[in-house]
């Protein structure tokens, strides 16, 4: 974004967000390419598209090192849609227990089956209305999709993204998607994919949930969290 436009539209944003951490944008993306230079994808195990959305959906209220852990077997099992579709519910269940919230993740994985199969000729779709029309798929399932293997540019709002992007002052919303629009509109498009993955990484480092380790972040300049309680 260059000059007068891009002052203009963080003035808007400024309104209702914190202003060091908008107007700061530049450094915040800089920081974190020196944090994490390598962190521009999922750590999620994957093969193709389809386990990258099973992964994800398992994912959900867990930890990719716990998803990571069961998806080697689930899918030597489990090859195809059309195998996890017929899957037996109770067996299935059972196969992804570790990962929590069993029950309805395994209604997801065979509903979300189904419609890949019925829907889309038993292939991933490539975009997000379709993606978010299968069971159990919602807009940050879809574009952890979109980001690492159609190469798409997507901001995932995962529980990090979430806390993070609020705490630093980005956004004041706490709804997943009004926050993914938030930050839409403060971060140029090129990065917003990587913006996601590192932001997780820098949840799983220093931005803890329960007592985030701001005296040694080097976000605390531009961070409305920081500054208000470190
Ligand atoms: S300063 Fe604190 S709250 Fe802000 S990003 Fe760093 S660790 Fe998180």
């Amino acid at each position: 974004m260059k000059g007068k436009k891009k002052n203009k539209k963080h003035n808007k944003i400024f309104q209702s967000t914190y202003r060091p951490a908008v107007k700061n944008i530049d450094k915040i993306l800089d920081i974190l390419n020196q944090q994490y230079p390598e962190t521009t994808t999922t750590s999620l195990s994957h093969k193709n598209a389809f386990q990258l959305l099973i992964s994800t959906i398992l994912s959900a209220q867990s930890t990719d090192k716990l998803v990571n852990k069961i998806t080697p077997a689930l899918f030597k099992k489990y090859r195809t849609p059309e195998n996890f579709a017929s899957a037996d519910i109770n067996i299935l269940q059972e196969d992804i227990r570790s990962t929590g919230f069993f029950r309805n993740k395994s209604n997801s994985i065979i509903n979300c089956s189904k419609d890949i199969i019925n829907k889309f000729s038993g292939k991933v779709p490539d975009n997000i209305e379709d993606l978010t029309s299968l069971h159990g798929v919602g807009r940050k399932t879809a574009n952890v999709v979109l980001a690492n293997i159609f190469g798409r540019q997507a901001i995932i709002v995962d529980t990090h993204v979430k806390r993070i992007s609020y705490r630093l002052g980005l956004t004041i919303n706490s709804d997943a998607v009004k926050i993914e629009f938030d930050l839409m509109k403060i971060i140029s498009k090129e990065n917003w994919s990587r913006y996601s993955h590192q932001i997780i990484a820098l949840g799983r480092t220093i931005c803890f949930a329960k007592k985030p380790k701001c005296a040694v972040c080097r976000f605390l300049p531009y961070c409305r969290y920081g500054q208000e309680n470190a």
